[in-house]
This record gives structure tokens, sequence and C-alpha cells, in this order.
């Protein structure tokens, strides 16, 4: 069926890090092999059905801003929209789509069909062919071969993958599917050091048992934000959630049956996810709050499944149906599929380069769920990393770096390779200390032409791109043109101190409060210009302003580094500090700011709290 050949990058893995990673490789001119268990299951979510979110849907902007599939496919199989934290400043803000799944796979899978240079071949790779200490190719479960300049693995959860409902355990690398044991004992025999991690997924209820009537539904946004930077609007039909809540007495089911759970009952090895707890795990982190939310999410426009986004678990099976039938408007719903837990071998990061190669073994990349991050968004990521940089890398080109102070995926990469894991990483606008500058708004702004540069962002996208960079600039020189004193400005109902000092039409679009009617008369040219220019000027001139203190507050935190911290410094009653870093902060006493700053999970903004509590504390003992 397939002709096994010699490629220049070869893909292990179909999910969202693979994905993207042989779309990459092939745009950026390398002939690419995507090698995945089941052609079928490319593009599958393997747990909630939505994309994007707080920090996670930056880094779909910056996907999409490099020509990635992710925003589109979302756009595509979009059923909600909403934009998270709309009441905080617009750099914190995520964009967020509710996806049917059936249509994102196929969208992924549709568009991977269309891409030039790209192969997909359905089977298990068993081995990695090692010349030296560098992988030069791949072998399959039926002895044949497929050599390559570059191999990167995206198996995700599926190496030595254990599922556990309660006592159970079954042999898998998702539901339903085999895991990956051959290939993970092989990458062992290397030398290669792995851990274990887990996650979890709650049950899959049958919507038609639902009693929705009972519940508070939830809507998407009015005016909705699409994921990728090519569309404007939904493209299928719009649907709600429903919300509801647990009560004491599910979580009085789950405490009585801890010792069941998988992973209360020490049957599980791997630590999980702290961002996204199960049931046990709320119940007992959390033992003062009576009441938990869930949200009902639809799976697909024709699909009865739902997911109830809150109450993953490991429980075993008779208690789910106990814990599920407690909640309001669940009392009859029919558990489709049981929650599950799954445990699975990943890699140090820190061995990684940069562009995600493994440092001891030249040509094999790793991307996605085996370096310890958790999420389809930090997978996909990943995977753009390692397949436009193996691309490049099979063209003779040098590679494409990401920095913290461009991207998402350059703090993403940063904190792998220095932090490493020893639980699944997340992504959080908290992690970025040049968060004012990476909006999910200006990814293109910040990404496009270097990708371009590099041939990983095709015409189309450039198109656009380009003349939306033309219109912004335009937008801007008519906008900065306007001058107007104190006095002008009052006649036009703005008010603004009497100084005498006159103001651009930038530093008017700036202030904020001002009516539509009033800044439209201040700066008529807004009104026929397009809507999602003139929110991003705007941005950009509220920003701007920010930039400069941005800047001069992550040089301090540089230069402040040796500084040290005081034996006897109290963590528990830092306020502003979350909880785990006051956990990891007490436990690991770091003696200077630098020790701090490397621990697993520090973020920027943890860093200059502390400095600032340092500084108190010795400024009170110097005045003392
Ligand atoms: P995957 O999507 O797992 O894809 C791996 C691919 O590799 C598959 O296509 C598989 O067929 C292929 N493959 C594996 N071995 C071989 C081989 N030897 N030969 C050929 N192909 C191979 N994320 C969250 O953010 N929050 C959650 O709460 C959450 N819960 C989860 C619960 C469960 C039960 C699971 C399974 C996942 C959960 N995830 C969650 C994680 C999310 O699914 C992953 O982060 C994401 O899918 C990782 O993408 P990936 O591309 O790295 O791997």
């Amino acid at each position: 069926m397939f002709h096994v050949k010699h490629y220049d990058v070869v893909v292990i893995g179909g999910g969202h890090a693979g994905v993207e990673a042989a779309a990459a490789a092939a745009r950026v001119g390398a002939r690419t092999c995507l090698v995945t268990l089941k052609a079928g299951t490319i593009g599958v979510m393997s747990c909630n059905p939505a994309i994007g979110g707080l920090g996670k849907g930056h880094l779909v902007r910056e996907i999409d801003a490099l020509d990635g599939l992710m925003g589109r496919a979302a756009d595509m199989a979009g059923i909600q929209f909403r934009l998270l934290n709309k009441r905080k400043g617009p750099a914190v803000q995520g964009p967020r789509t509710q996806a049917d799944r059936a249509l994102y796979r196929s969208a992924i899978q549709g568009m991977l069909a269309t891409i030039n240079n790209l192969t997909v071949l359905e089977a298990e790779v068993t081995d990695l062919i090692v010349e030296g200490s560098r992988v030069s190719g791949i072998i399959l479960a039926d002895g044949s071969s497929v050599r390559a300049t570059s191999v990167i693995l995206t198996a995700g959860t599926f190496l030595n993958g254990l599922i556990h409902i309660g006592r159970e355990v079954i042999a898998g690398g998702r539901m339903g599917e085999k895991p990956s044991c051959r290939l993970a004992d092989r990458l062992v025999s290397l030398g290669l050091k792995t851990g274990r991690l887990k996650t979890g997924t709650p049950p899959r209820l049958d919507g038609r048992t639902i009693e929705w009537q009972r519940l508070e539904s939830q809507p998407g946004d009015d005016d909705p934000t699409m994921m990728s930077f090519m569309n404007d609007a939904p493209i299928v039909r719009q649907v709600s959630c429903g919300i509801t809540h647990t009560n004491e007495r599910t979580h009085d089911i789950v405490r009585a049956n801890l010792a069941s759970s998988a992973m209360y009952g020490g049957m599980i090895d791997g630590v999980g996810p702290r961002y996204c707890p199960s049931i046990e795990d709320k119940v007992v982190r959390f033992s003062d709050k009576k009441s938990h939310q869930i949200f009902l999410e639809p799976e697909g426009l024709k699909d009865d499944s739902v997911y109830p986004n809150g109450i993953s678990s490991s429980l075993p099976r008779s208690v789910q149906e106990d814990y599920v039938h407690s909640i309001l408007g669940l009392e009859r719903a029919k558990i489709l599929q049981p929650a599950y837990a799954i445990e699975y071998d990943y890699f140090d990061p820190r061995g990684l380069s940069p562009s995600l190669e493994r440092i001891e073994m030249p040509g094999l990349f790793f991307a996605g769920q085996i370096n310890g991050t958790t999420g389809y968004e930090e997978a996909a990521a990943q995977g753009l990393v390692a397949g436009m940089n193996a691309g490049l890398m099979s063209k003779g080109m040098n590679s494409f770096m990401f920095h913290r102070s461009d991207s998402y995926i350059g703090v993403m990469a940063d904190d792998l390779l220095t932090q490493g894991v020893t639980e699944p990483y997340r992504m959080f606008t908290s992690r970025a200390e040049y968060r004012l500058h990476l909006r999910a708004d200006n990814a293109d702004q910040r990404l496009t032409e270097r990708g371009r540069s590099v041939g990983v962002v095709r015409d189309v996208r450039y198109a656009a791109f380009s003349e939306k960079r033309c219109q912004l600039a335009a937008l801007k020189d008519q906008v900065a043109a306007i001058s107007l004193t104190p006095k002008d400005l009052g006649k036009l109902n703005i008010h603004v101190s009497d100084d005498g000092q006159r103001r651009s039409g930038l530093d008017i679009l700036s202030m904020s409060g001002l009516e539509t009617e009033h800044l439209r008369a201040a700066l008529p040219m807004l009104q026929d210009a397009d809507k999602k220019l003139v929110v991003q000027l705007q941005r950009d001139s509220i920003y701007d302003r920010y930039l400069g203190r941005q800047q001069d507050e992550v040089d301090q935190l540089r230069r402040q580094e040796g500084t040290a911290i005081p034996d006897g410094m109290s963590y528990v009653s830092l306020p502003g500090l979350s909880n785990e870093l006051k956990t990891k902060l007490s436990a690991i006493r770091p003696p200077t700011l630098a020790h701090a700053s490397r621990i697993e999970g520090m973020t920027p903004a943890a860093l200059a709290l502390l400095l600032a509590n340092v500084r108190k504390q010795s400024l009170g003992r110097a005045a003392g």
C-alpha cells in the first residue's frame, strides 16, 4: 500500500504534536513521513473536547501565526467560542473553543491530505535505527525499515501506557487502543532515562439522559473570538453548555471510596497534573469546599456524548455511577464510557536542545506529552518546534529559535529545558515575564514574518498577513497624525488635565473609559476601519506605554539574581504566592533568587514578589 523509502523527516505519532510536526517539516520543504498506529485516529482529542483557554489560547495563536493546523481546525470544529478572563487586561485573555470531536479530527486529516511532501503510514514503530550515536531511521513491527535524516517521536501517553479504573488495570495508550511497549523498552535500552506521569479523564455521559431543563445553561460569546487569524466567524452551528455542581453527598461517596481509587489506593506510581485535579483530589485537597462546578460540554453536533468537565476520576465503575447520580440533573444519566486514569513513560526534557533534539542522540527529536507536558496545545506547539527544526536541519539550514521574549512557545521550551518536570507541565500566562508583549492578538505580528523567512508560512497566509500589516500601518499613521489640545478634547467631551500638552491620536486611543461616539468624534478614521484592526491598534497603544517598564522589571530581576534570601523567610504568609510555590519554597528554602528561579513551576511574577519581600525584610532589619 505504502512505499517504504528514505525521507528527510519521519514523525512517529499522529496526535497533536505529531500532526503539527509533520505538517511543519513538510511546509519547510522536507520530504516527510508520518507513521502512526491507526490512521483513522489522527487528530483525535484524547480527553476534553476543547482547544485554547488561558495561556493555551496564546500557544494556539502562535502555532497559527506560523501557519500550523490547530487554530484553523479548531475554528472548523468550534461549536462554542468564549474569550476567557474577559474582565482582565487583553494580555491575559485566552481564546477558547469547544470543539466537535469528529469535525476536529476530520479537519486535521483533511488538511494533512492537502500538504505536499507528506506521506502517512499506518504502522507500529518498534525500534530506532542508531548508527554511532545518531538516529537515522525506524523499524516497523513487520520488520521493515524506513530511513530518515531525523526522527521525531511524539508517542503521547502510549509508551508503556496503563489504564486504571479502580483496581482494574488495562494495558492501553488511551481507552480502546493498545500501548506502545516495544518502542518504550528500546528507548530505555538506549540509555534514555524515563519517569512515570499520570493523567485522568471523566466519564462520558449520554446527553439524552441528562435533565438539561433543571440546569443553568452557558452560551458562547455574542461576539465570538476565532482561534485562527485566518477566520472571522464560526463555521458551524453553535451550542450552549450546561452547568451543574457536586454536593456534599457526592463528596461523601468519593471520600468513602478513596481506598478503591487507583490514584489514592496506591495503584499508580506516576505524578498527576496539579491543574486538572480529579474529583478525588478535589475532595481531599479542598476539603472545606462544599461544592465544585461541573461544565457539561456536548462532544459534537451529531453526538449524544457529553463531557462532564471537572469530575475526572480513577474510582471503580460502580462508584462512578453513584457519584454521578448524586449530582443535580444527572440522577438518571447513563455513563457511556467510564472515567479512567492513565500512567505512561516520559523523558527528562532537560536532555533536549532548544530545537527539541535529544542532545545525546543527534537526529532524534522529542515532542509532546513524552516531554512531561499535558494538553493538546502544549503538545502541538512542541510538535511545531521539532517539525520546523528537523525539516530545516535536513535542508542544511539554521535552527529556528524561540525565545522567552518573543513567544509562549519560547517560554515553554525554556522552562522545560532548564527546570525539567516532576509533574505534568501546562502553560499559564504567569509563566511569561514579557506577557504584556506576548498577547494572543499580536502573535502574527511577532512570528509570521520570521516564519516566512524560513519557508514555514505559505503564500495564502503570508498574503493575508501582509495586507493586514499594511492596513494596520496605514491606520496607525492616520491616527498618529491627529494632535489635539486639552481644549480641543474638551469640546469633544473627552476630559483630560488642562496641562497645555497636545495628545496624539494614539494617546487618545489608549485612554480608558471613553465612549465610542466621543472616540470616533476625535478619531473619525475609526468609523470605516476594520473593527479587528482598531482593537489591535488600541491594544498596541495601551501596552506600548508599559513595555519599557516591563523591560526594566525583567532587567532588574536578572541583576538581582545573586540576592540572598534570608534563612528564616516565611513563605506561607506571603500574599500573592500560589500554594504550589509556598509548599515548594518552604521545602527547598533556596539560598538565593537564582536558586529560586530554577525551582520547577517558579514564575517571573513570583520571583518579583520574592525580591520585593526580601528587600522589605532587609529594610525592616536595617531600620530595627
Ligand atoms: P497523543 O495525542 O497521545 O498522540 C500519540 C500518538 O502516537 C498517537 O497517534 C499514537 O497512535 C501514536 N503512537 C504511539 N506509539 C506509537 C508507535 N510505537 N508507533 C506509531 N505510532 C505511535 N490534557 C489536558 O490538558 N488535560 C487533561 O485533563 C488531560 N487528560 C487526559 C486524560 C487521558 C486519559 C489522556 C489519554 C490524555 C489526557 N490529556 C489531558 C492529555 C492530552 O490528551 C495530551 O496532552 C495530548 O493528546 C498529547 O498529544 P501528543 O501528540 O503528545 O500525544
